[in-house]
């Protein structure tokens, strides 16, 4: 079985919410936002991510107004 890999996930994780409990369990991150109807931060460039609006409304949005930016 692979080990989780938190503490490097900490450090590429490209949200900006500190606070969260899920900083780094990236599945945890990814199932709570998808529940929502949203992505997670590190699915959104930094202007858009500081906004912390993660509707996939907002990433479509973005995506057709910038292109790929990763
Ligand atoms: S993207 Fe959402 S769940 Fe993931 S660390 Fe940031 S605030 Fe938490």
């Amino acid at each position: 079985m692979r080990e989780c890999t938190v503490a490097k996930n900490k450090k590429n994780c490209g949200c900006s919410y500190m606070a969260c409990g899920n900083r780094g369990i990236c599945c945890e991150c990814l199932q709570s936002h998808l529940k929502k109807g949203q992505l997670p931060g590190c699915c959104f460039p930094p202007d858009v991510e500081k906004t912390y609006d993660r509707s996939i409304e907002t990433f479509v949005k973005t995506f057709q107004e910038k292109g790929p930016w990763w």
